[in-house]
């Protein structure tokens, strides 16, 4: 079967490999039909994703439709779509214990810390999948995407009605925003890139909205500040957006120090939170809504790429050219 395997920063290889074997009791062969690119796949691509190792077949947002079921397998059968829950977690760790999957001591993330979906047939454990009944298999891989901002949300603890702003307006803070909406926050965005501002506050009839955040913090300050950047240099200024008593929650990561004036978080007796990935309930819910249209994502600036084509698209996507929001590649 046809394998891409990304061999060192830079360098895709496609390759011949062995069809897997038929699946064991507990799991399920399935047939990829579209990975999604976030962050994570650009950063690898770049080199500079912590502790990745290659060469890795990636690909950890997934469509997929099911082949064959193994023993004991339920609610699976040939024919059915579903999503991918990347994240194996050990089950027995503390985080796991107190239903923080999300950040299991011992969290393997299909796609990142074991080889992924880029690849035609790929065997995986039942209880992996989640069984997609109505979305077409492009806003399937989205499940992942939108599972980061539900849990982002999720930390902050938003009341609705409260002041809130994200910084950044890639596809994570646009999953944040998502989920404020639903919250009913008053929600305002800090996004560089003008196409990407231009695109959040529209479809999100945001009414403040900001090219910085120098000219964010012209305004009052807001009770929730959702920093999506994964900048050090915004990271580090995002608690001057914070109102007294606020709280500023990091959902996008850096392989970095961040540093912080203690007087700014002591004088605000600020709280900090940290996000990472997030639960099967919260997937399950994020899945619901996609299903409803409560939550809609078909208006984002997506790019669905023929496989053939990645390679010569991963640089674009990775440049953030042209306004795209989110890459997805068609497997199929
Ligand atoms: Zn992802
Ligand atoms: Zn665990």
């Amino acid at each position: 079967m046809n394998t891409v395997t990304l061999e060192q920063p830079g360098r895709f290889a496609h390759s011949g490999t062995v069809l897997p074997t038929k699946p064991g009791p507990g799991e399920v062969l399935v047939r990829v039909t579209m990975v999604g690119i976030c962050g994570t796949d650009l950063h690898a691509f770049e080199g500079t994703q912590p502790f990745f190792s290659y060469p890795r077949v990636l690909g950890h947002e997934l469509a997929v439709e099911v082949i064959e079921t193994g023993d004991g397998v339920e609610g699976l059968k040939p024919g059915d779509q579903c999503a991918v829950n990347p994240y194996m977690t050990c089950g027995v760790c503390a985080a796991c214990i107190r239903g923080r999957s999300n950040c299991c001591a011992k969290m393997c993330v299909i796609g990142v810390h074991t080889d992924g979906g880029m690849r035609d047939r790929i065997l995986l454990p039942a209880k992996q999948m989640y069984k997609v009944e109505k979305l077409t298999p492009m806003l399937i891989p989205l499940v992942e995407t939108l599972g980061v901002g539900i849990h982002a949300v999720g930390r902050s603890g938003v009341q609705a009605g409260e002041r809130a702003i994200v910084v950044g307006a890639g596809p994570i803070g646009l999953s944040v925003i998502e989920f404020l909406k639903l919250a009913g926050a008053d929600i305002g965005v800090v996004e560089q890139m003008p196409e990407r501002l231009e695109f959040a506050a529209k479809h999100h009839g945001l009414k403040r909205f900001y090219p910085s955040q120098e000219e964010a913090k012209q305004e009052q300050a807001s009770m929730l500040v959702f920093d999506c950047t994964g900048n050090r240099g915004s990271m580090e200024n995002s608690i001057h957006l914070l109102e007294q008593g606020g709280r500023l929650v990091f959902v996008g990561l850096i392989n970095d120090q961040v540093s912080l004036f203690d007087p700014d978080l002591h004088r605000k007796e600020a709280t900090i939170l940290a996000s990472r990935n997030s639960t099967p309930a919260e997937h399950h819910r994020v899945l619901d809504l996609m299903e409803s249209g409560e939550i809609d994502v078909t208006g984002w600036p997506m790019e669905c790429a023929p496989r053939e084509k990645m390679q010569e698209r991963f640089p674009a996507w990775l440049h953030r050219e042209a306004g795209i929001v989110k890459a997805v590649v068609d497997w199929s």
